[in-house]
């Protein structure tokens, strides 16, 4: 098999917002191109990961990792973002999908940003699972598809950490 060649693994947070963001930087990152991280963006969001809700236990799925699950079961994520984004919301639903495969009844899901001192509430029930799967379908559409898909106009590619590859030389 080609090295650089995707796996079959299970999707996790990670590849759901990449897919959401630009359906290239998945492609990419499924063969390997890792320059996240050494992004600063990144490095900021796993501190603001760590000195928030202290306290909390995240939960390794082994594909994904959730920041904390409470009774109910209520998934919750920290975003070190100060914008809400629709990527965020299908992050979390990919969560309450794998969770509920697991034999987990979900109730839903919340995003914190403790940045902005805010909270968003992803509702889970029929129309959320059909997202979520069809989320899914999406992404290994783009991982298994032989060439990349093509670049986002260059104004939105504006601080990803793909810069680089997609625009230099
Ligand atoms: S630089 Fe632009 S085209 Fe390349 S992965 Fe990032 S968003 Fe997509």
């Amino acid at each position: 098999m080609n090295p650089h060649e995707p796996t079959a693994d299970p999707l996790g947070g990670v590849h759901i917002k990449y897919l959401r963001h630009c359906p290239r930087q998945l492609w990419l990152y499924m063969r390997g191109y890792r320059p996240e991280a050494n992004s600063d963006l990144v490095a900021f969001g796993e501190v603001v990961d760590a000195t928030t809700f202290t306290r909390r236990r995240h939960v390794d799925l082994g594909e994904a990792r959730i920041d904390w699950v409470t009774a109910g079961a209520v998934i919750h994520e920290t975003k070190s973002s100060r914008t809400p984004s629709p990527a965020h919301e299908a992050q979390v639903r990919h969560y309450c999908l794998l969770l509920e495969r697991r034999g987990i009844n979900i109730r839903g899901g919340i995003l914190h940003y403790p940045l902005i001192r805010r909270t968003t509430d992803v509702p889970w029930n029929d129309d959320a699972r059909t997202q979520a799967e069809d989320t899914e379908t999406e992404a290994h559409t783009v991982i298994a598809a032989p060439t990349p898909p093509e670049r986002l106009t260059r104004s939105k590619c504006r601080g990803c950490s793909y810069l680089d590859y997609c625009w230099g030389n």
